[in-house]
């Protein structure tokens, strides 16, 4: 089997933050950088972040300071250090969730909450990244208010990066949940599958699926596929990797070289799966299916693939 390299970075990576994590427990440097009207914040609410320029097809992410920054800290949710530009101005995510109108807390004109999935092909790079950093730990934080080990409320520690709890002494760390995702080849063709949950109709992707304890990335990538599509895998090797906080998972990318090609479907996990040729993935449209979107690693495997012959 070939080896096919990352030919470029994936979405969502390639922060320009220094994370500074010696930063987050040194109580007088942060109490300064809470107080300097110069530090920036991202706001998420429900999921969604700042924007500005969304109609106009060229969304930037609203990094907001000063006056603007205050309210919406005073809002009250639960936020955190992101980290830091280049120039050091230190840059933080707060959640306004609890707030029915986030407008309001904002400046007139300040931009939309917007869903970061729907715009992230058109978004800069950096600021893709930062939204993915801001979306990812402020989900954690407010699905994750009561201690696991005993049920009593956490509290923030390391600028909000981790949490304690006070009752039993637990620490808790954000979760990312490794999922793998792999495009299995078989000669000239690869394995591509269309699952009801795919957020276009007539889509077909890669496969993928959640690492379970007590496997390994490659046995949890021929289980999946075994699973799935009833094919048999053999050699897999690894292509790259990208943050998915959506909510909450890094997706761990692989080509897996087929053993055997009938498919037998798993109608619980997946609509269907055919093999497809290059050709057929370069045309798409006309062969009357959908590739995934831009910003996946999913398509980064399919375009990778597709040049690799
Ligand atoms: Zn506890």
């Amino acid at each position: 089997m070939p080896v096919i390299a990352a030919s470029r970075p994936n979405p969502y990576t390639g922060s320009p933050l220094d994370r500074a994590a010696h930063r987050r427990d040194d109580p007088a440097w942060l109490g300064a950088a809470l107080a300097d009207p110069g530090s920036q914040w991202t706001p998420v609410w429900r999921g969604r972040s700042l924007m500005r320029s969304v109609t106009a097809g060229q969304p930037e992410a609203v990094l907001l300071g000063g006056q603007a920054a205050a309210e919406v800290r005073l809002a009250g949710g639960p936020w955190a250090l992101l980290g830091l530009h280049e120039d050091a101005a230190p840059v933080f995510a707060v959640d306004v969730s609890a707030a029915e109108e986030p407008a309001l807390l904002l400046p007139p004109d300040s931009g939309t909450f917007t869903d970061l999935r729907a715009v992230a092909g058109l978004l800069p790079p950096d600021d893709a990244a930062i939204l993915a950093h801001a979306r990812g730990l402020m989900h954690w934080r407010t699905h994750h208010r009561f201690c696991a080990n005993c049920g009593q409320p956490v509290e923030p520690r390391s600028a909000g990066n981790s949490t304690l709890c006070p009752a039993c002494g637990t620490q808790h760390f954000p979760r990312t949940d490794p999922a793998v995702i792999m495009l299995v080849m078989r000669g000239e063709r690869a394995l591509l599958g269309h699952s009801a949950r795919f957020p276009i109709a007539n889509m077909y992707s890669t496969l993928a699926g959640f690492v379970e304890p007590g496997e390994s990335l490659e046995e949890a990538v021929a289980r999946e596929v075994f699973e799935e599509t009833g094919v048999r895998v053999g050699r897999v090797h690894y292509h790259s990797s990208q943050p998915w906080p959506f909510p909450a998972s890094i997706m761990l990318g692989f080509f897996a070289e087929a053993l055997t090609e009938a498919i037998t479907l798993d109608p619980a996990e997946i609509e269907d799966a055919r093999w497809f040729t290059r050709d057929e993935v370069r045309n798409a449209t006309a062969h009357g299916f959908a590739v995934p979107r831009s910003d996946s690693i999913a398509r980064r495997l399919i375009e990778d693939w597709m040049d690799s012959a």
